[in-house]
């Protein structure tokens, strides 16, 4: 299987912007031993904001853009040296790839990404993606890694998106405040019914929430790929979605696209 994971800056980091060193070991084991399994693994990767926040002590997200963008550079050298020295440990090669919205609409760096995309998972190189945060502004920005990794299971042509986030996947109910919230196992179309049950609330540190979850399913289910939302605060999901139990919400690709 060719998988996309998307790993949100919730699931990597503390509230305070620091690295959760055991979550992230654990993480990276798993998704070593899916490559191991014969699997292509590709990464989008948050966190580059909360690592640098955290790195610079800052406590809370800024909010202009000068100092998100030098956030963004501090956090991503640390965020790729994190994954390097994990990913090492299991002897699998790793690239970064940085990319802005403007790079997926210009066909030229559409057709780079994807060539270069398609090179490393050739060489057995796991690509980790994340937005060029550091030039990117409104204007041409993707906006939110939700969207990024939908945009990128498209290009690869996976067979899975699954988006790692700090819920189990969507209810009927925000869960944090509704005792009755159910967990919806299967979505086949994204109807206005269930665009409603997404709220718009995330951790502090992230970006996304339901409804950019909801955008990346739309994008991916017309393009024939199925996405699941889980919990990535327990990596062993990924195992059990390897196995192909049931886990979190699983919203199913269009099988005519
Ligand atoms: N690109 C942002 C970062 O690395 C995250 C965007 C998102 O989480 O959606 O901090």
């Amino acid at each position: 299987m060719r998988i996309v994971i998307k790993i949100g800056t919730s699931t990597l980091t503390h509230k305070t912007g620091r690295i959760n060193i055991r979550r992230v070991e654990e993480l990276c084991k798993v998704i070593s031993d899916m490559k191991n399994a014969g699997n292509e693994v590709i990464l989008v990767s948050s966190g580059a904001i909360g690592m640098g926040v955290g790195k610079l002590n800052m406590h809370e997200k800024p909010q202009d853009i000068p100092t998100k963008q030098a956030a963004a550079a501090i956090g991503q050298c640390e965020l790729m040296y994190l994954y390097d020295k994990q990913f090492m440990n299991y002897n699998h090669t790793i690239a970064q790839i940085l990319l802005t919205g403007r790079d997926i609409d210009d066909p030229i760096s559409n057709e780079n990404f994807h060539n270069t995309m398609n090179r490393l998972l050739e060489l057995d190189v796991m690509p980790i993606i994340n937005e060029n945060d550091t030039v990117a502004t409104d204007e041409i920005s993707v906006g939110d890694n939700d969207t990024l990794g939908a945009i990128v299971a498209k290009t690869a042509e996976a067979d899975l998106l699954v988006l790692l986030s700090d819920i189990d996947g969507l209810y009927t109910a925000d869960p944090r405040d509704n005792e009755d919230a159910q967990l919806l196992d299967l979505v086949f179309s994204i109807t206005p019914e269930i665009e409603k049950l997404a709220g718009t609330k995330g951790s502090e540190l992230a970006t996304g929430g339901m409804v950019t979850k909801l955008n990346a399913a739309k994008i991916v289910m017309e393009a024939g790929i199925d996405m699941i939302i889980t919990n990535g605060t327990k990596p062993s999901n990924l195992y059990h979605i390897m196995d192909g139990e049931k886990i979190g919400t699983r919203f199913i690709g269009r099988k005519n696209a």
